[in-house]
């Protein structure tokens, strides 16, 4: 019997022991962990000044890399021919993107050797205000808040002056410079009556039937007869005929904010003089009438009796 119980104390002893040391080793193994990982500092992403985001295309990018998710950004240096419209085509994606991503710029055209920012996909940078908060932001772009922070899983406090990438949406115009806000805004007026290869722009120009130098008062989009054509704008139809002069058959529509369109060399008519209209709403076919050599659309901008040039107006 005294064997026996004293086998029990051993054993008891000996688990007692045993387990002891398992643990007090777990502890020390735990502490030297917790010295180890304190040792190593907390990873934070260095803030940048506003200025040097907006000046420094290279700092963008690396800023960016480091806290966006899923969208590649890279620095462009600027090549002949080059412009923004070409650029995003190239990319898959509309102008509003290159112009939302380089707030530095202060007009649409960008010269041979300038740098600028392209993303792989299409969307804008916010510039963070001062009391932004991550609801307020996702609310301006009409985006959802989760998908914009998983977005930018880099930025973990809102700092002003810094940025978020807003995927798929526009620039925002009044956190635009001053410059690029009338631009911006006066190419939001009108929208173009169709979209084709741009065949003659505004200005001087060598006349393809007299050969004369003569003064080009629109544009020529080269499109098949028969191609719907849409207001500009919304306004009412003053000119709807047959007969207007080198126009042909043609359109004139009065915007009622002291803008006027014209679209010439039309094939047939869906509107009527005194019509009102919508922007958008299909108002002819094009066609060849009038003095042309082939089919277009003829399409003019005035203020007041002035031509201006509908590049500037229409994306
Ligand atoms: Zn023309």
């Amino acid at each position: 019997m005294i064997k026996i119980k004293d086998i029990i104390f051993r054993w008891v002893l000996f688990v007692i022991f045993t387990l002891s040391a398992v643990v007090i080793t777990q502890i020390i193994i735990v502490k030297k962990a917790a010295a180890i990982l304190s040792s190593v500092p907390i990873v934070s992403l260095p803030t940048y000044s506003h200025h040097d985001l907006l000046n420094d295309v290279n700092l963008r990018v690396k800023y960016l890399a480091a806290r966006v998710r899923d969208t590649n950004f890279f620095v462009y240096t600027v090549r002949p021919k080059d412009n923004l419209w070409k650029l995003a085509k190239k990319q898959g994606y509309s102008v509003h993107t290159l112009i939302g991503v380089n707030p530095q710029l202060k007009t649409y055209e960008i010269n041979v050797n300038q740098k600028i920012l392209i993303p792989s996909s299409g969307g804008c940078l916010h510039p963070i205000q001062d009391n932004d908060t991550w609801q307020k932001i996702a609310q301006r772009y009409d985006i959802d808040v989760d998908e914009l922070q998983l977005k930018n899983f880099g930025v973990s406090k809102l700092v002003q002056g810094e940025y978020i990438f807003i995927p798929g949406k526009y620039p925002s115009i009044d956190l635009m410079n001053k410059s690029m806000q009338e631009k911006y805004e006066q190419r939001s007026l009108f929208q173009s009556p169709l979209s084709g290869r741009y065949s003659s722009v505004f200005g001087k120009r060598l006349h393809p039937v007299t050969g004369k130098v003569s003064f080009h008062g629109g544009i020529d989009i080269a499109v098949p007869s028969g191609t719907w054509v849409g207001a500009a704008d919304d306004g009412v139809v003053i000119v709807a005929s047959t007969n207007v002069s080198h126009y042909g058959t043609a359109v004139f529509i009065d915007h009622k904010n002291g803008y006027i369109t014209h679209y010439g060399h039309l094939s047939k008519l869906y509107v009527r003089v005194g019509q009102k209209v919508r922007k958008g709403q299909l108002i002819a076919k094009s066609g060849a009438t009038g003095r042309v050599t082939g089919p277009h659309l003829h399409f003019t901008i005035k203020k007041g009796d002035k031509a201006l040039d509908p590049m500037k107006f229409i994306w």
